[in-house]
């Protein structure tokens, strides 16, 4: 059985916190406000692996009401549900992501992102694809008082 899944997310950028993409701290003054590291990408790959396979979402899985959350590294939860997927019998043929975020560029960033996720999830490189667009300086993102994430993953058993 072949399943796919999508998922999306969004954080608002403010002063004094890291800005954590794929578990990749990148330099910049703004960075994610969220009750966990606020990892954008990570959370939208967490959603389109539970979506796949019907599993709920993030909030279900890791409820930011629960402590035990807060500041919680992502890629530990990203771990937790792909040990979850895999225990259900499925494993991933490819995982596409896009990251929207003005600034900084990550023309440079996007291969070391994409090598994080290839070896978070044990795939290979040609598996695992990360792009990057900006917003055009139209709307929050645009503005950067925000940062969005976008993935789609094939799942097969
Ligand atoms: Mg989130």
């Amino acid at each position: 059985m072949i399943r796919t899944g999508q998922g999306w997310d969004l954080h608002r950028l403010i002063e004094g916190r890291p800005l954590i993409l794929g578990g990749i701290t990148l330099p910049s003054n703004k960075g994610e406000d969220a009750h966990s590291d606020g990892d954008v990408l990570i959370h939208a790959i967490i959603d389109a692996l539970l979506g796949a396979l019907a599993l709920g979402d993030i909030g279900d899985h890791f409820p930011p009401s629960d402590n035990q959350w807060k500041d919680a590294d992502s890629t530990i939860l990203l771990k937790q549900v792909y040990s979850l997927v895999r225990k259900k019998g499925y494993a991933i043929s490819n995982l596409d992501c896009t990251i929207i975020l003005e600034k900084p560029k990550l023309g440079e960033y996007k291969e070391k992102i994409r090598n994080k996720l290839a070896e978070l999830l044990e795939l290979n490189r040609d598996q695992v694809s990360v792009k990057a667009k900006s917003s055009e300086k139209v709307g929050p993102v645009g503005r950067n008082e925000a940062v969005e994430a976008l993935a789609a993953v094939l799942m097969y058993d």
